[in-house]
């Protein structure tokens, strides 16, 4: 195992404020568990999970609660044992409407578990996929990607690396920092059976040097890992933890547009996924909890929470002391990439990553001008794109112009809005013309 800095810089990206001594230093702490659970059908990418229970019905923890509801999709377990008290709409932290199942937990819990596999080096890959996917295991890093679908790619695109992605470049977010800082021993163990899977010969840990604890962590972890094993310290840029820029800091290659990391042999997973993959392969658990940052100058006290996945927004606040003062703006997520909120009465999932509440201190109020053809969005944007272009585009309603000039390829980083001197929303323009172009290409499939 050896450490090297990243030899291929960042192209674009930006330097905000990264506020993380907030929660940096504090331990994940388990939060006890709520009285109810919330919990969304949709907490990964693709088509939302279908319930198999039903209200009156009892759960023990573990317990398969709703099925795959597709290719793209993943199942969902009782993050507790308890009483399932209504089947209803919640809100997802984008603000989108899904099914939820509400959990009354129990004052006992009992748990059922998965099988295990503790002799992973010598169980086949096929069989370690299927149980990864079994356990609802999804890309952790805001994606929720299922992990099972991207263990299996196609036989003509064999993976020669796997990256894995603790940059955790958003500001504010500490909750993979401090995973990397106490289990990285772990985490080691979750990067080696992906690698086992995939037959993959190189295993990198990438991770920004504004982490140097976590950096000595996966360094002592990894130091007997066999094999051709580096850890890969990134200068800290945001946006660093993006997948197709990671490939690039640390192997030089270059997705393809439109194309996808195994094209150039690499699969990146989220270092939160290889402890998931851990979990459920040697302790036989499947997701339903995650830590959780919750931060910003409004919370009384700015933790790192071991969280079910259901738990309700006000729960975590209140398990970290309450709001001191007033917060200006509720963010599901960091500052770059997060979703403004409207209320706490959102639950968490697979993906929640961060809740931060911030005082009107910290908020900015403007008016969106007229683009005044500065550029700087074309220097800051990763992908290489012209922000300033694509959003009038969009605003032109001319979705197939924008298209042509590669709007699909825009990750929603947020870089370029946040260099704009014109305070143009152009990640929300950006947002708006990629989910017409969808809906466009949903109508020309449709029968
Ligand atoms: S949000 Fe899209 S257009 Fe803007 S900088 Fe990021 S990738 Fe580029
Ligand atoms: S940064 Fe803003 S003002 Fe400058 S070119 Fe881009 S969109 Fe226009």
């Amino acid at each position: 195992m050896v450490t090297i800095r990243s030899p291929h810089a960042l192209r674009g990206g930006v330097h905000p404020e990264y506020n993380k001594t907030l929660t940096a230093s504090e331990p994940i702490r388990e939060l006890p568990l709520p009285a109810r659970l919330t919990v969304p059908m949709s907490q990964h990418l693709g088509a939302p999970a279908k319930p198999v229970v039903k209200v009156g019905d009892t759960v023990t923890g573990g317990q398969l609660i709703a099925e795959a509801g597709g290719f793209i999709s993943a199942p969902i377990h009782a993050p507790a044992a308890g009483k399932v008290v209504a089947l209803e709409e919640t809100l997802t932290a984008a603000g989108r409407a899904c099914a939820a199942i509400v959990i009354e937990t129990a004052a006992e819990q009992t748990w059922q578990p998965m099988p295990t596999f503790p002799e992973w080096r010598f169980t086949n890959a096929k069989q370690l996929v299927e149980h990864i996917g079994a356990a609802g295991i999804v890309g952790m890093g805001g994606a929720g990607f299922p992990t099972r679908v991207k263990l299996a790619p196609p036989s003509d695109k064999p993976i020669d690396t796997v990256i894995l992605n603790g940059a955790e470049c958003e500001p504010y977010l500490t909750a993979d920092h401090r995973l990397m800082v106490e289990h990285a021993a772990e985490i080691r163990i979750g990067a080696e059976i992906i690698r086992h899977i995939l037959g993959a010969r190189s295993l990198r840990v990438a991770i920004e040097d504004n982490k140097p604890e976590a950096i000595a962590a996966i360094e002592t972890a990894f130091r007997d890992t066999a094999g051709d094993v580096a850890v890969v310290v990134l200068p800290t840029s945001y946006p660093q933890g993006a997948e197709k820029q990671q490939i690039y800091s640390v192997t030089g290659r270059e997705v393809p547009r439109g194309g996808l990391p195994m094209d150039v042999g690499c699969v990146v997973e989220n270092v939160s996924t290889a402890f998931a993959v851990f979990d459920a392969v040697v302790n036989g658990m499947p997701l339903v909890r995650r830590v959780i940052t919750v931060s910003g100058d409004a919370i009384a006290q700015p933790s790192n929470l071991l969280a079910p996945c259901g738990t309700l927004y006000s729960d975590l606040v209140e398990a970290c002391g309450g709001i001191t003062g007033r917060a200006a703006k509720v963010l599901s997520g960091g500052t770059m990439m997060g979703f403004a909120v409207g209320s706490l009465a959102i639950p968490t999932g697979k993906t929640a990553s961060g809740l931060l509440l911030l005082s009107p201190k910290k908020i900015t109020a403007f008016t969106s001008q007229a683009c005044i053809s500065c550029g700087r969005c074309v220097d800051a944007c990763p992908m290489r794109l012209c922000p300033a272009e694509l959003s009038q585009c969009i605003e032109a309603d001319d979705i197939e112009s924008a298209e042509r000039v590669a709007l699909m390829d825009c990750i929603e980083c947020g870089a370029c809005a946040f260099v704009c001197p014109a305070r143009r929303p152009l990640v929300q323009h950006m947002r708006r013309g990629k989910a017409a172009v969808m809906a466009n290409r949903a109508a020309q499939k449709a029968p």
